[in-house]
């Protein structure tokens, strides 16, 4: 039987990934960040994997509760913390770790009874989404450490812009954040991968390495080559068709792509019903045995159609790589006008995953 959509999980590349993070910031401490079930990798296989992690980060409480019940150990950080009594002392019975970036959330630590937590203050330097006032830091620090319920505060911010080296927010957002945590004591925490990989002036005590874990990069105009991480997905499908059409001939949904010369054109088993991006464009790389090939026309919801002019061997049954290894995910993503993050995240339950450790 021919396999059909799958992604491949290298989880050697992964601790890899994470060993390259430490070598750009190697007197921090590693928070692997592995929200939105590991950028789509898979939760539980990726938190068990990255054992060399000092730290696990998730956005939300499910999915904190659920690495707990698999037996996961590891300190856990809630990067959006929690907004009710009872998610509290959930966070508290499973001993997570809980950013704190409003007040409102401080008024219900106010009110906590039993075990303390660690806390990490989330300051808004500048990115504009979560966080507390710079100027109201040092207050609130104080009260958060009056608070029976917190054991230790930690100081956090998060970049906007780090993803291009060329712009000097990030060095504001670090002075930002370093001005108004002045004076106060706990560990610190500025960088994504954008920040460990570009801005040293942000690495502090705790990296909170995402994207790069997974192997792609996260600076604009930069390969993860380059970079020396390693792709840990790589999504295959396979060739159903291969058929001959004639100059002029329209292919697929819309007509949107006219044969130029009579032509072979291969079907492949994957579209956005899996979680291929319906945007890319015709032109988008595929691999067919290690030979670049183009998609052309609309990617429908099962299929999508590649031209195999540079390809003329291939197959039905044959393997196609969409992205991964030997074909960099943000090849994909640039031509769909999105990240790589989202086509990482977007795959549905239709893609059959494969862990390998070797
Ligand atoms: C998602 C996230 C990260 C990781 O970002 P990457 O760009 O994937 O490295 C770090 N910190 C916070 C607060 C996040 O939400």
């Amino acid at each position: 039987m021919i396999p059909g959509p799958r992604a491949t999980i290298d989880l050697q590349a992964l601790t890899h990934n994470l060993q390259i993070s430490r070598k750009h910031t190697p007197h921090s401490k590693q928070l692997a960040v592995i929200k939105a079930n590991a950028y789509g990798h898979g939760l539980l296989q990726v938190a068990e994997a990255l054992k060399d992690a000092d730290a696990l980060a998730v956005a939300r409480l499910p999915e904190a509760i659920q690495l707990r019940e698999s037996g996961i150990d590891k300190t856990i950080v809630l990067l959006e913390g929690v907004i009710t009594k009872d998610e509290l002392k959930q966070a508290q019975e499973y001993e997570l770790e809980l950013v704190v970036h409003h007040q409102d959330q401080l008024a219900l630590l106010e009110q906590l009874t039993g075990e303390a937590l660690i806390i990490w203050l989330k300051v808004d330097s500048g990115m504009h989404r979560l966080g507390i006032l710079p100027e109201d830091t040092k207050h609130i620090y104080a009260r958060l450490d009056k608070c029976q319920s917190v054991k230790q505060i930690r100081l956090m911010t998060h970049l906007a812009n780090a993803d291009d080296r060329n712009d000097s927010y990030t060095d504001r957002q670090c002075d930002q954040f370093k001005q108004a945590i002045a004076g106060l004591n706990g560990e610190t925490s500025i960088a994504n991968s954008a920040g460990i990989v570009g801005w040293p002036d942000s690495h502090a005590d705790w990296a909170r390495p995402g994207i790069m874990l997974y192997g792609a990069s996260p600076l604009m105009g930069v390969t993860a080559n380059e970079l020396e991480l390693k792709p840990v997905m790589t999504l295959t499908s396979n060739l159903i068709a291969v058929n001959a059409y004639r100059k002029g001939d329209a292919i697929g949904y819309g007509s949107s792509w006219i044969c130029p010369e009579d032509m072979q054109v291969g079907v492949v088993a994957i579209g956005y019903g899996d979680g291929y991006p319906r945007h890319a464009q015709s032109g988008t790389p595929v691999l067919i045995k290690d030979q670049k090939c183009e998609t052309v026309g609309r990617v429908s919801m099962d299929m999508l159609c590649v031209d195999l002019r540079h390809c003329p061997a291939a197959k039905v049954g044959d393997a196609v790589t969409l992205w991964g290894k030997d074909l960099p995910v943000e090849d994909i993503s640039n031509k769909a006008g999105t990240i790589s993050y989202e086509l990482f995240c977007r795959l549905t339950s239709r893609v059959e995953f494969v862990y390998q450790d070797s």
